[in-house]
């Protein structure tokens, strides 16, 4: 059993510490939400007062928060100052390369072995303890990181150096906003040619057209329960973040000279989307824009 400080316990970080609990580790959770904070309490995690208070005397900090600024903050003003020498620091978070290598480094200039280990599989598979983690750091800090994210996860892979995790991360998740952009097209179209949503499903999820917004997530009700259409959008996975997601991979596009035409695409729509008021709904929402709604 390990002592773990868990820092953002938002929709994704609150099932996440949820499963370490599950797996007999002790779990020093904080969050800046009090409603964020009780849910983990009552899944088991023990309440701290602060960031500063959750990290001391904890072999594991994992942190789950929205943007890379949050992390540099909270790296900087209550991780560093405040852990043992010997902590690993998972960060979980999606984020940007820059500051994923930036909080890598001032860790081991502190001393400290960090890994960049961002996630893919939404509440869903926090909830399930089945997320895809894609992990930056070194052979050793990944080999001490695995058995951690083994609570929480299925899949682990270890992508390469600290930013890594973030590098694989951008690109999933820019197919990911292309996709479900794509899907709702397809279904769209389906309903206008008089189409049932659930024999459409039935032929596309069998079919070349198959992808996780189809099976998983599909952006329309019905024919998949667990997907946020069935209740009116609720995030899920939020249209900030998945903009925030864009956007990163368009930097990355632009930095590395990749040709991402459908993902700028993609970026332009969700900012649309975002602007309208959509900031907090899921992402999968976007379907009802593009059918003028
Ligand atoms: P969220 O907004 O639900 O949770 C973030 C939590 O961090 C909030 O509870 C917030 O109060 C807390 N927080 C912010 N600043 C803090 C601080 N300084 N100290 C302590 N707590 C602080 O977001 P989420 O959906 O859980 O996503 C978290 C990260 O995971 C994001 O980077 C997101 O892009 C990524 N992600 C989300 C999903 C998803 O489906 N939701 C999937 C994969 C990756």
């Amino acid at each position: 059993m390990a002592k773990i400080a868990f820092i953002g316990l938002g929709n994704m970080g609150g099932p996440m510490a949820a499963n370490l609990v599950k797996g007999q580790h002790q779990v020093m959770a904080f969050d800046l939400s009090a409603a964020a904070l009780d849910a983990a309490v009552a899944k088991g995690a023990k309440k701290v007062a602060s960031a500063a208070e959750a990290v001391k005397g904890a072999e594991i900090v994992v942190t789950m928060l929205p943007a890379g600024k949050h992390v540099r903050e909270v790296y900087e003003k209550d991780v560093l100052p405040n852990v043992a020498k010997g902590t690993l620091l998972i960060d979980c978070s999606t984020i940007d390369v820059d500051s994923a290598r930036h909080v890598g480094q001032v860790a081991q200039q502190a001393g400290l072995e960090m890994v960049d280990a961002p996630v893919s599989g939404g509440v869903g598979g926090a909830t399930a303890g089945t997320l895809t983690f894609m992990v930056g750091g070194g052979d050793a800090a990944f080999a001490k990181a695995r058995p951690i994210l083994e609570k929480m996860g299925k899949n682990i892979v270890h992508t390469g150096a600290v930013g890594a995790g973030q590098a694989a991360k951008i690109c999933n998740n820019m197919i990911l906003g292309v996709t479900m952009l794509a899907v709702s097209e397809g279904f769209l179209l389906g309903k206008r040619l008089g189409l049932d949503a659930q024999k459409l499903f039935d032929v596309v999820s069998t079919s070349s057209g198959s992808c996780w917004a189809v099976n998983n997530y599909l952006p329309v009700p019905g024919p998949v329960p667990t997907s946020p259409a069935n209740r009116d959008y609720q995030a899920g996975f939020t249209a900030d973040n998945m903009l925030k997601d864009l956007k990163l991979a368009q930097q990355a596009a632009q930095a590395s000279g990749a040709s991402t035409p459908m993902g700028a695409e993609a970026a332009q729509l969700f900012n649309l989307f975002v602007n309208s008021g959509n900031g907090a709904k899921d992402f999968s929402g976007i379907i009802r824009m593009l059918d003028g709604k």
